[in-house]
């Protein structure tokens, strides 16, 4: 089973080791790239709706 990945709009594995959490929710990526550029400004990618 898979997820989105909030920052390329790609498939993130559900037990992928790149993961984050921010204000309570969790995030998963397809990679560690994503997931720095979601450390960089995660509230850019956890806008709701969008
Ligand atoms: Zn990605």
């Amino acid at each position: 089973m898979s997820v989105k990945d909030p920052v390329c709009g790609g498939q993130a594995h559900e037990n992928t080791p790149f993961k984050a959490e921010f204000r309570g929710k969790k995030y998963l990526f397809c990679s560690s790239k994503c997931l720095a550029q979601f450390d960089k400004n995660p509230s850019q990618y956890s806008k709701k709706g969008k």
